[in-house]
């Protein structure tokens, strides 16, 4: 039996990591679980999961959480009960399912602790390579090889999975190939997209998701911190991308000889949360079968003027270090000044754009508190609203 812990169960990847749990007739436990501050869902997980450690990090929801529980598991409230979940010594297995860059020391924490993660947080390793590359045996690239100290990432992300799932020992890898649904706006003309709202942006046309996943994926900003998420897992910089409306052909990998290889199922994360817990083995999965027959598979190139994110996320790449950050924290802001209407869709990106140009990259970073440092500079570049 392997046990896992949870991180981010309320939301949409922790609640379909728990559904694999639930499915596996024994095979994983959830031993841990842990959210931001939903303490109704949580304790709801809790009395049906059993785990011996709670964690929420939003103090004033711990009261409602304790007294919703029937039974007396560990709980523990605060900012560090992410991190100190992801430590947990009875689990084998962390989920990261934090949404955001809330997401990232839990990360650095899970890694340092020797765990496998199931990393579904894209944010936290766009954020964190250059700290744990450092961790790498020297001169070695890509964090989804295995750590000295045991730890392993093993991707979640649809995309990621998939390119891992097709990769070979040796490599021969010519490019990545990342496939992106094109979001709720794929068919809208550039000018049609300035009067878009947030509630438009949220109806996902294949894939059920957290609020900002699903925002991010009709501007295309999540295409662009997975081409930066694909080069730092797997030590690659050559990245194609391909709108694919279907969503059946998660991602591919171009060989030097010609061939294509492709990772393809019907869009449902829980076959790529349930892969990452069992790698390298495989084992049923409470997913459809895919019909092969059922529609025509397309792809078409982006259209890099209607969706600056993806210029901006090769920008940010090339410079490796400093920009991806400022890239992340950029858009979670402008993201957040959309919902609430504060800016226009097509202002998402230029706010990103004018906190990548404030940047300082000649800044030399080696440590979280770095980190922590240029995504803080970052937001409020973005919140002032320069662009
Ligand atoms: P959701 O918004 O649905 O869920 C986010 C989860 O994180 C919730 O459980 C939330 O708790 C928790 N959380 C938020 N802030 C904190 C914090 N400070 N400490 C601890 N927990 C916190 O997001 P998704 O599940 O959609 O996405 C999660 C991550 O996975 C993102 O990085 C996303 O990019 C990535 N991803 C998601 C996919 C998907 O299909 N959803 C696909 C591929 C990647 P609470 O509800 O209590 O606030």
């Amino acid at each position: 039996m392997k046990r896992i812990s949870v991180l981010g169960s309320t939301g949409s990847i922790g609640r379909q990591a728990l559904d694999v749990i639930t499915h596996s007739g024994g095979e994983y436990k959830a031993v841990c679980i842990c959210a931001g501050k939903n303490a109704k869902l949580l304790a709801q997980q809790a009395n049906l999961y059993r785990p011996g450690l709670i964690g929420i990090t939003d103090e004033s929801a711990y009261r409602e959480l304790i007294s919703l529980l029937d039974y007396k598991p560990q709980v523990i409230a605060g900012e560090q009960s992410a991190c100190i979940c992801a430590q947990y010594e009875n689990a084998d297995i962390v989920v990261n399912g934090i949404s955001g860059i809330a997401g990232f020391l839990p990360l650095v924490s899970a890694v340092e602790a020797g765990k496998r993660i199931a990393a579904a947080n894209k944010e936290s390793i766009v954020c964190a390579h250059a700290l744990l590359e450092k961790m790498l045996p020297d001169g070695t690239r890509g964090l989804v090889q295995p750590f000295p100290n045991g730890a392993h990432i093993v991707p979640v992300d649809s995309e990621q999975s998939a390119i891992f799932q097709c990769l070979e020992p040796h490599k021969n890898v010519k490019s990545l190939i990342l496939t992106a649904s094109g979001g709720a706006f794929r068919d809208l003309s550039y000018e049609e997209l300035q009067n878009v709202t947030a509630e438009q942006a949220l109806s996902h046309p294949t894939w059920s998701m957290g609020k900002n996943i699903t925002i991010d994926s009709a501007t295309l900003f999540n295409k662009g911190l997975e081409i930066m998420e694909a080069a730092f897992l797997f030590g690659i910089d050559d990245i194609e991308v391909l709108i694919h409306k279907q969503s059946i052909v998660h991602s591919m990998v171009r060989f030097y000889d010609g061939s294509v290889k492709a990772q393809l199922s019907v869009p449902d994360m829980r076959g790529a949360i349930q892969y990452a817990f069992t790698y390298p083995e495989r084992a049923t999965c409470p997913i459809d079968d895919l019909d092969l027959t059922a529609q025509a598979l397309t792809f078409t190139h982006p259209d890099t003027e209607k969706y600056p994110a993806i210029t901006l996320a090769y920008e940010a790449l090339s410079e490796g270090k400093v920009l991806p950050i400022v890239y992340n924290a950029a858009n979670e802001v402008a993201r957040e000044k959309f919902i609430k209407g504060e800016c226009k869709f097509t202002d998402i990106a230029k706010i990103v754009a004018a906190a990548m140009k404030k940047a300082n990259t000649a800044m030399q970073y080696s440590s979280v508190d770095d980190i922590i440092a240029i995504d803080n500079k970052a937001r409020a570049d973005a919140l002032s609203g320069n662009r």
